[in-house]
């Protein structure tokens, strides 16, 4: 059962009423079948014509119809393979028409998905294995070898070869086992920051509340509301902005445009966003700090740009709001433990960009509560841990009560409602919208002193001739905390400007706080999550004298 925390002691009747009424979340905004799959049918009975998928690498570009036919026909694959309800199936595909097939298909025969990688060590397939039970893989050639012998491998989707052969069509087809909103649509993988994969099992509620925020994206075209977007795939499926990438367009008749798979180069994907007419896109903070630096035209002929999954550069953003001044920006904040956003803030003029993104308010049938170590609300302007409650949470970790007991609690004040302890530190502004300050466990400690990364990194950025820097902390994690040390990493400047940079910390900074490891670098390294590679980072660093 889950722990509960609070209570709401203490607090005036003002500010009891604040914490409950952004706690609770708001409702759904719309109605519909609770499953999934039946609210993709429900789309493609709406708009049977409009394309769904487009997929210019494999060159296949699917209507909505179409898709449902090959993920019905994909269905009988899987299940002549014998995936039945309930069953967690791996997918290791390509990005591609064929995955996202494989994905519905699953959803159809009552199944989830298990994204993983291309690139997995054995170690981590053996875990995700032994936590799912999965005993299926849709693998793509070249990657079955990877899996164990009792794991049996499923080609992915091909395209038919005459896709409206009417005898195809007449064959029959399994039907669509039941979803409720319960079921669950994907178990996504997560190394935590402990290294041990945790699989965070996600219901379909989760996913029809992010795909229904009517305010998440707007619309393709105000002069033109039946315009459709098109919405640019790019995650790894094991990632979970893939959630908003392909659920939003598919239950509201927009369209998902593939990018080629394996590598991109900023370069390329700005060709792509304009030979494709993408008009809206998801990029990790990382990414959209590059396309700002290298693309940033191609950013600004978009519609709206959502970034996020690491502190924003609000740098970036007044770039790319300046490149295109028609622009939507949009910091999304969130953990794969509360579905992909939990928070979204919209930038919509480069003026209005200040020193820091804030990451806004909830999204769609989420509440959120800040509170103190104690569990214990706090008030605008203090900092405390994230709470986020509603329809985005998932069911917990798989096979593993024990963390999903001590991340998942309730709120005894708020009828025991069910909330997720992110481990990020945010507060109020005055204006009722969230700021990012941090991880919980950023907050490190050096020969017993607390550390708090995220503000030094704050003061870099704000240095004359800094583009972006990041600070992290070397050495290891458990052990004595004399051989840890503070590393910067910085953007802009030159090497001349180094020592300037050192003094300036001296001024606000204790000894113990100063990072002992610094690098000038040209740009942020990222791993292939996208996020900062600190590895790389710490293999660059030279000592400060
Ligand atoms: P994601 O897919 O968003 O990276 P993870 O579960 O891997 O999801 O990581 C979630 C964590 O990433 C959050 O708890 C937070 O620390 C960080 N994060 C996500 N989005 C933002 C954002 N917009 N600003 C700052 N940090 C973020």
């Amino acid at each position: 059962p889950d722990a509960p925390i609070g209570p709401l002691t203490g607090l005036s009747a003002v500010e009891r009423a604040r914490v409950t009424a952004s706690a609770r979340p708001t409702p759904p905004a719309a109605d519909g079948p609770p499953g999934l799959w039946d609210r993709f049918a429900a789309t493609v009975e709406r708009c049977p014509d409009a394309v769904a998928v487009t997929d210019p690498a494999a060159g296949h570009t699917l209507t909505y119809r179409q898709l449902d036919r090959a993920a019905a026909r994909y269905a009988a694959v899987l299940r002549r393979a014998g995936v039945g309800a309930g069953d967690r199936v791996i997918v290791q595909v390509d990005r591609s028409a064929a995955e996202v097939v494989a994905v519905l298909a699953l959803l159809r025969t009552g199944a989830c998905y298990v994204p993983v990688p291309r690139e997995t060590a054995a170690d981590w397939r053996t875990e995700v294995l032994r936590v799912t039970g999965a005993t299926v893989a849709v693998t793509s050639a070249g990657l079955r070898g990877d899996w164990p012998e009792r794991v049996r491998p499923v080609a992915p989707w091909a395209p038919d070869p005459a896709p409206d052969d009417e005898s195809q069509i007449a064959q029959p087809q399994p039907q669509p086992q039941p979803r409720t909103a319960d079921s669950t649509a994907y178990v996504s993988f997560t190394s935590g920051t402990t290294g041990t994969p945790k699989g965070v099992e996600v219901p379909d509620r989760a996913v029809i509340r992010l795909a229904t925020d009517p305010d998440l994206l707007r619309a393709a075209d105000d002069e033109d509301p039946g315009r459709r977007r098109s919405m640019l795939r790019m995650a790894p499926l094991a990632f979970d902005a893939s959630t908003l990438e392909l659920f939003h367009p598919l239950l509201n008749g927009d369209r998902v445009t593939i990018l080629p798979p394996g590598p991109a180069a900023p370069r390329e994907i700005g060709a792509f966003l304009r030979e494709e007419g993408v008009t809206h896109a998801w990029l990790t903070a990382g990414l959209f700090r590059l396309m700002a630096r290298h693309e940033a035209a191609a950013l600004g002929a978009l519609r709206q740009v959502l970034t996020g999954g690491d502190v924003v550069s609000p740098a970036h953003v007044r770039t790319v709001m300046e490149a295109g001044p028609g622009l939507r920006v949009t910091n999304g904040y969130g953990p794969t433990e509360n579905t992909t956003f939990t928070t979204v803030h919209h930038v919509t003029s480069a003026e209005e960009v200040g020193d820091t993104v804030p990451i806004g308010r909830p999204v769609n049938g989420t509440g959120v509560l800040v509170a103190d170590e104690a569990g214990r609300p706090v008030p605008p302007g203090v900092d405390g841990e994230l709470y986020a409650t509603g329809l985005g949470l998932a069911h917990g970790y798989a096979g593993d009560a024990g963390r999903t007991a001590a991340a998942f609690v309730t709120l005894p004040w708020l009828a025991g409602e069910r909330a997720y302890a992110t481990g990020d530190v945010v507060r109020w502004d005055d204006t009722g919208r969230l700021l990012f300050r941090g991880r919980r466990d950023r907050q490190i400690k050096v020969r017993g002193h607390r550390v708090e990364l995220a503000a030094i990194e704050a003061h870099l950025r704000a240095r004359p001739g800094v583009v972006d820097a990041h600070v992290s902390a070397v050495g290891t994690d458990d052990s004595d905390e004399t051989d840890r040390a503070v590393l910067a990493a910085v953007v802009g400047p030159p090497a001349s400007a180094l020592r300037e940079l050192v003094t300036s910390l001296a001024d606000t900074f204790p000894p113990y706080a100063r990072p002992a490891l610094w690098c000038l670098v040209p740009s942020l390294p990222l791993n292939h999550n996208g996020k900062v590679d600190t590895a790389a980072l710490a293999a660059r660093a030279q000592p400060t004298e």
